[in-house]
């Protein structure tokens, strides 16, 4: 008994695997259709709404990659060393003069070949006579040190596929395709609601037995980096009837409603029972660790997803189950988080057949490795043990006991939004 009134994952039925209740979660969203135009400016971590293909090949022209000499391949010396007559000099941004046979012409990186050119010698490899001559040296590959016009990017070719939630990089293709402006999918409006009597807002009085809220800043935050636009629906108190008016209201109003805590067991838990009243309930309890107590629901057909109130929990499965949702009602191709291998410096216990996450930090070993050092505390409840550590490691359902040595998937925080 000492052990199950330890265990917060007491009680009993069979619970849902994580991967089965996500999949569940997805087949019950419609990504959002309506589309906006946005320039290049805004559109980092937005998602792409349709196909762009290259307008132009990338380069556009066939151009040289370093500062050097360009001559035709066919000129290229074999055996010794050849001195040419330096016929003519082409900048990046300028015309290329045209070729005199049997010359080199002086080019500079990202200046256009001269017609018939096609090989660059670098000005490293090369001397000049003391007549005023380049002397090339054999054994130079032909069309060495050329960008070839679209090497890089075909033109035609669909280089960011609608669904990308998009990158600096990928607007730098953009750019460089001479677009200013690109269709995304419009931002998803998420409603955020904490529950719980026992909290209050930031800058509000508290009474000695209240906590400030700190859930509903920390998800709001997830969410926008997820490039939603928040609803700060505030903090609603353990109610189920004010809990399901707010939640229907809410639900006319937004793409996804969030709320944090009342969603276990407890007599004062009511979310799961609101959702009922209003909407319906699509699935309760999942499988891992922490955090177990998140309800999904759809409410006049807008989901809900009911994360538990504890921070640590709320964040592991926002992370988990909110982070795909969003992705999915976003219009994004599905991203799933691959963890990294890195070796345990710690020995844990756990479940069969439920997921767990550990809070760790990383450091290099002595033999240059890098190895996860867990926090010390297990708590759903410390704050202090997300702020204090770099990511998660991911223990699978099949996994029981994890010895120090052995390999295991860390997710870093920074790659979790
Ligand atoms: P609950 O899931 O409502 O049973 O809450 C579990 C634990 O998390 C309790 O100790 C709550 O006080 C705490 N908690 C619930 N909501 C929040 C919140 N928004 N911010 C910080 N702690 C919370
Ligand atoms: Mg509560």
């Amino acid at each position: 008994m000492a052990q199950l009134s330890d265990d917060c994952f007491a009680f009993g039925g069979p619970m849902m695997a994580v991967d089965e209740a996500v999949a569940i979660i997805a087949s019950r969203l419609r990504a959002v259709a309506e589309t906006e135009t946005v320039g290049l400016t805004e559109a980092d971590g937005r998602i792409l709404a349709v196909d762009v293909a290259a307008p132009l090949p990338l380069p556009p022209f066939m151009n040289s990659a370093v500062d050097g000499y360009a001559v035709p391949a066919g000129d290229l010396p074999r055996d010794r060393e050849r001195p040419f007559p330096i016929g003519g000099r082409v900048q990046a941004g300028a015309a290329a003069p045209a070729l005199r046979p049997g010359h080199a012409v002086r080019i500079f990186t990202g200046a256009p070949m001269p017609a018939g050119t096609d090989t660059v010698f670098m000005q490293e490899d090369v001397r000049i006579d003391d007549t005023g001559r380049v002397v090339l040296p054999p054994g130079l590959k032909a069309g060495a040190n050329v960008r070839p016009a679209g090497e890089d990017i075909p033109q035609g070719h669909v280089a960011l596929k609608a669904g990308r939630r998009l990158r600096p990089q990928d607007v730098a293709v953009a750019a460089a395709f001479g677009l200013t402006m690109l269709d995304v999918v419009r931002r998803l409006r998420v409603g955020v609601f904490s529950t719980g009597d026992e909290l209050t807002s930031p800058g509000a009085e508290r009474a000695e037995a209240q906590l400030f809220d700190s859930n509903r800043f920390m998800l709001m935050a997830m969410l926008r980096r997820l490039g939603c636009e928040v609803g700060d629906l505030g903090i609603l108190r353990d109610e189920k009837s004010a809990l399901a008016r707010a939640l229907k209201v809410a639900a006319a109003r937004h793409d996804l409603i969030l709320t944090t805590g009342g969603v276990s067991t407890g007599e004062e838990d009511h979310v799961r029972t609101a959702v009922e009243s209003v909407g319906s309930l699509v699935l309760w309890r999942m499988a891992i660790k922490p955090g177990r107590p998140v309800a999904m629901g759809i409410i006049d057909g807008t989901p809900l997803i009911g994360l538990p109130g504890n921070p640590v929990a709320s964040f592991v499965t926002f992370v988990h189950v909110v982070r795909p949702a969003v992705l999915a009602l976003s219009g994004a191709t599905p991203a799933p988080l691959l963890p990294m291998p890195v070796r345990a410096a710690f020995g844990y216990k756990k479940k069969l057949g439920r997921r767990e996450y550990v809070r760790a930090s990383l450091r290099e070993a002595a033999d240059g490795t890098l190895e996860a050092v867990k926090f010390a505390r297990e708590g759903a409840g410390l704050l202090s043990s997300l702020v204090d550590t770099d990511g998660l490691i991911e223990l699978g359902e099949s996994i029981v006991r994890v010895e120090p040595g052995d390999q295991v998937g860390f997710l870093g925080y920074a790659e979790l939004l």
